[in-house]
């Protein structure tokens, strides 16, 4: 769907950096290591596209890509690195709210779950940002070939659960593997659906 049409644009470091909010626009958030950049990958089908987005030096960017003419793919930079000095927490955090806040053409972020963990904390806090930014969110789980059956009701129970709790949550879950090519096609459905 998107496959030769997709291209890196820029990598953002303030406000400023923001190219034109003239484009329907989603994004993209998940704790670093959730499977943010194989699934854009997986997504767009170009390998290595999101890889230049995980460079050292290129993480606190908020990195966007054209998805043919109308619309912007966002790559946010990945949270909860465990040892991130925190003047460059603090720092992509008061940009990511600038950016949430006031990005009139952002239609929806997608919030990557790991299905093994489910929300943590973390991600709970990205979650009451989007609220507070009143920007509809879609939770996304990763990884889905890495559980069973029996273990996936329960990750999405507790998914389902966190979720009632955020007014900005819309309902409905993808559940993706990068590596099987599950919830793939789901997903560019639903990008290519928005307007
Ligand atoms: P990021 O830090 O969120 O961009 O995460 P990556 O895309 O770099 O993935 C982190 C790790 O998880 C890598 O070792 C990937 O190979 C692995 N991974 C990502 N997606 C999947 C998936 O769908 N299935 C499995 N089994 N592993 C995955």
């Amino acid at each position: 769907l998107f496959a030769g049409e997709v291209d890196f644009l820029k990598g953002v470091v303030a406000m400023d950096g923001l190219p034109p909010d003239d484009r329907t626009e989603v994004c993209f958030a998940g704790r670093s290591n959730v499977g943010k950049s194989s699934l854009i990958n997986a997504l767009t089908g170009r390998k290595a596209l999101a890889r230049a987005s995980n460079t050292p030096g290129r993480t606190q960017e908020i990195n966007f890509f054209t998805l043919g003419e109308e619309r912007y793919l966002v790559d946010l930079p990945g949270y909860g690195f465990a040892n991130a000095p925190v003047a460059v927490v603090e720092k992509w955090q008061r940009l990511l709210k600038q950016y949430l806040s006031g990005r009139a053409s952002l239609r929806r972020a997608f919030v990557l779950i790991d299905s093994r963990h489910g929300v943590k904390a973390v991600d709970e806090e990205i979650m009451t940002l989007l609220d507070r930014s009143a920007v509809t969110f879609q939770a996304v789980l990763t990884k889905s070939d890495k559980i069973r059956d029996k273990e996936r009701e329960k990750v999405l129970d507790q998914v389902r659960e966190k979720l009632s709790k955020h007014p900005a949550a819309y309902p409905e879950l993808v559940l993706t593997s990068s590596e099987k090519g599950d919830g793939i096609a789901t997903l560019r459905a639903i990008i290519a659906g928005l307007d």
